[in-house]
Order: structure tokens, then C-alpha cells, then sequence
């Protein structure tokens, strides 16, 4: 897809929710990777990198009193604890994404999903991600290794709690298979940006086909 649209576009935000390791963070780089037009919202975090993580790729990783002084500042569009850390997604590069046109991907929990759709409903689009089965869901976080064996129980002791809020998501998609789940994913991704009212800067062209002789 092209980086400079021919019409000035409304960006949309996508809110992308799972519980733990049912590939959302999977399915949403592979979203990203493929259109240079939608942008990560890296969120802050004062929980510490699993290796391989980096510093300003998958989170910023915070302390809590700077954290603290970010929520004063009022410089999060949504933040919550989550598993014991807080995380939070900083509102200024999401504006200035979308002042540009360009559209806002959230790897957020439900509590976040809520806040920014109530911030603004007409711009927020938002898919959950299910697994197939819990036992499938075990099964992906031990598979990932990157968590200590405390932290993954505890991950999927508050699975469920998430699943329940399945309820508040405009999409869901059963993350059965990947590359399926993936189309999905663009499917929803391509048709919600063609939504008229994401597209003000086209009435031009619709002026001038209607203003065309015959
Ligand atoms: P993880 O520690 O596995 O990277 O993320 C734990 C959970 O926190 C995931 O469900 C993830 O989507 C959620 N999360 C990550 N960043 C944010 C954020 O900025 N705000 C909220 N509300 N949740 C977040």
C-alpha cells in the first residue's frame, strides 16, 4: 500500500487485545511490517525487558516514579497496571501520527482499549484476539520462553479475566491458525480505512465526477 494517499485521510487508531500469548503481538508486527502508513504506539512500561527486547522498539522501559510523573503530566492518552506493572501509551506521538494521516496501532489490554475509545470512538478500531483453547494458550507461553515459570501462571491465571472482556471489541478473530488469523486481520484493517467518514479528502473527486458532463 502506498505511504502518500492520493486523498487526505482520517488516521484511525487499531486496538489490537489478547490475553498473553495468543499472538496479538505476532499478527500486529506482521501488520506493521507490512504498511509503512500504520505505526506502532510505543507504550512505557516499569516492567523490565525479556531478552531480546529493546529500549524504544518494543516498550520504553521506565522506572515507576518517572512513570509517576508522566500520569502528573497528563502525557498518556490511557495507562493501567497491568500484571503487576504499569503501562501506559504516550498521547504525543499518537497525535502527531494522526494529524499526518497516518494510522495508530495499540498493543494494549482491555482497560486500555476502553479509555481510548472513549477518548475517541469514531477513530478507534477494536479486534481481539482469541486462542483456540487454553491448553493452546499454555502451550504458547512456555514456547516462548521468555518468561520465568511464576510469571507465565500468572499470566494465565488472569487470562480468562480478559477473555471475558471479548464483549467490548468491534472484531474478533480465533488465532487458530497464523496466517489465517493474519488475513483477518488485513481484511479488517483494509475495509475500516475505507470507511467514507476516514475519508473526507475524496469529495473533491466527487464533485468533479458530478460536476462531468455526459
Ligand atoms: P507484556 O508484558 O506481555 O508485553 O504485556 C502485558 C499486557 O499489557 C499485554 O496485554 C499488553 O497488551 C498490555 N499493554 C502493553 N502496553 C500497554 C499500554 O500502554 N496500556 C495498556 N493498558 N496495556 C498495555
Amino acid at each position: 500500500m502506498s505511504n502518500s494517499p492520493v486523498h487526505p485521510r482520517r488516521g484511525l487508531m487499531l486496538v489490537v487485545s489478547s490475553p498473553s500469548g495468543a499472538g496479538k503481538t505476532s499478527l500486529s508486527r506482521r501488520l506493521l511490517g507490512d504498511h509503512a502508513e500504520l505505526e506502532l504506539s510505543i507504550s512505557c512500561t516499569t516492567r523490565g525487558p525479556r531478552p531480546g527486547e529493546q529500549d524504544g522498539r518494543e516498550y520504553h522501559f521506565i522506572d515507576r516514579a518517572k512513570f509517576d510523573v508522566m500520569i502528573e503530566q497528563d502525557a498518556f492518552l490511557e495507562w493501567a497496571d497491568v500484571h503487576e506493572h504499569r503501562y501506559g501509551s504516550p498521547t504525543a506521538p499518537v497525535m502527531a501520527a494522526l494529524a499526518d494521516g497516518r494510522d495508530v496501532l495499540f498493543d494494549i489490554d482491555w482497560q486500555g482499549a476502553r479509555m481510548v475509545a472513549a477518548s475517541a470512538p469514531q477513530d478507534v478500531v477494536r479486534v481481539f484476539i482469541l486462542p483456540p483453547t487454553m491448553a493452546d494458550l499454555k502451550r504458547r507461553l512456555h514456547a516462548r520462553a521468555q518468561d520465568a515459570e511464576d510469571v507465565i501462571e500468572r499470566r494465565l491465571g488472569r487470562a480468562k479475566g480478559e477473555i471475558e472482556k471479548w464483549t467490548d471489541y468491534d472484531y474478533v478473530i480465533v488465532n487458530a491458525d497464523f496466517d489465517q488469523a493474519f488475513a483477518e486481520l488485513a481484511h479488517i484493517y483494509h475495509a475500516e480505512r475505507l470507511k467514507r467518514m476516514r475519508n473526507p479528502g475524496l469529495e473533491p473527486l466527487v464533485q468533479a465526477l458530478l460536476n462531468e458532463p455526459l
